[in-house]
């Protein structure tokens, strides 16, 4: 576990130097301006790096500045997550903006214990965003990360447990630590950043890529030939299925829809009127029925399938009427123009392209 000085050096000489040369070219690695670092790395969480290219380029546009973002209206800031998920980022991130605007002259703080203390960001983001912005030898562990370091050094046992996670913690550091000494610049972060590269394309959770990894002759788990009993994760939470009817419910041009509450899941987004579905054929009309409608016709007119977390939803949509004032809270009768203006979750962003389709 504790490798000695001159493996690790040669570990961070190998991986610093593989960066330079095979770093993908991502809009966010081209500033060192902490705020677009830090946008990026909350909506990396979760989310692949491919997806958030877009979002994080729009986003800076729209809302360039912490300024920018501590000013804008909520519903902007959702509109422009919109698709990301995990909405709770965004609302942090919108709070940690004003945090800095109000205690930190609307500069973003370069130390470590302030940048922790803001909304949403936890010792990783604090971590990552003080490298890389800021080029302290402040370290990281992730996934990825864990992934690479179990590996190259072969660690057993769950590395999520309180014991094992804090060696990989010092492990991350004293690699990063290294790095800062390496004589090359913006080190600290390129080491961090060579850590999560090498996870997500060359020591990948499946068949990882040996052959071309710039540090396989240093790899304990790549010797013994057992990469892929590393790391060793508990098993993960069994998938549920669930079955939810959502309404089509019109007034000539305009439909329902209403918000979801705040605290909860997705909560400040829009949605179509739903209910969980029971079991038997009557299940669809007696959803209805909870929320004061009638079904128009007894066959849903789409399915759609989608998963939070471990919960895989089969989302059933049927047109209903509305049996005098519906039973939904925060409702709302919109037509298709003011309905593209509001932030639905993904499977009700998708209702909502069948409707206007
Ligand atoms: Fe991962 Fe293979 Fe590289 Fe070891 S040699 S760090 S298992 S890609």
């Amino acid at each position: 576990m504790k490798p000695g000085p001159g493996k690790a050096r040669s570990i961070v000489v190998a991986l610093l130097d593989w960066f330079q040369s095979s770093a993908r070219e991502l809009p966010w690695r081209r500033t060192r301006d902490p705020y677009g670092i830090w946008v990026s790395e909350i909506m990396l969480q979760q989310t692949q790096v491919a997806t958030v290219v877009p979002y994080w380029e729009r986003w800076m546009r729209e809302l360039p500045t912490i300024q920018a973002l501590a000013k804008a209206s909520p519903a902007r800031v959702h509109k422009l997550w919109e698709g990301l998920g995990y909405y709770s980022r965004v609302r942090n991130l919108q709070k940690a903006a004003q945090t800095v605007v109000a205690s930190h002259d609307a500069k973003f703080p370069s130390e470590f214990q302030q940048v922790l203390a803001l909304p949403g960001i936890g010792r990783y983001t604090a971590g990552a965003i003080c490298s890389i912005a800021f080029n302290q030898p402040t370290p990281i562990l992730d996934g990825n990360v864990i992934r690479v370091l179990t590996r190259l050094f072969a660690i057993p046992g769950n590395p999520r447990a309180p014991e094992i996670n804090s060696q990989l913690w010092s492990l991350a550091e004293k690699l990063v630590r290294l790095a800062a000494t390496a004589g090359k610049p913006r080190s600290s972060g390129k080491l961090n950043e060579s850590l999560m590269e090498l996870g997500a394309l060359i020591c990948t959770p499946r068949d990882p890529d040996c052959v071309h990894c710039p540090v396989r002759i240093h790899c304990s788990a790549r010797r013994q030939d057992r990469a892929a009993a590393f790391p060793q994760l508990p098993r993960r939470r069994k998938s549920v299925q669930r079955r939810v009817a959502a309404f089509i419910v019109r007034d000539g041009s305009r439909v329902l829809v209403r918000q979801r509450p705040a605290g909860g899941v997705n909560a400040q987004l829009w949605e179509f009127p739903n209910a969980e579905l029971g079991a038997g054929p009557e299940s669809a009309a007696r959803a209805a029925g909870t929320l004061g409608f009638t079904l128009a016709e007894s066959d849903p007119v789409c399915t759609i399938r989608h998963s939070i977390t471990h919960h895989r939803i089969t989302l059933q949509v049927y047109h209903a009427r509305a049996l005098g004032r519906p039973k939904t809270n925060d409702g709302q009768w919109l037509t298709a123009p003011e309905l593209q203006k509001l932030a639905f979750p993904s499977a009700h962003r998708r209702l909502l392209e069948f409707l206007t389709s």
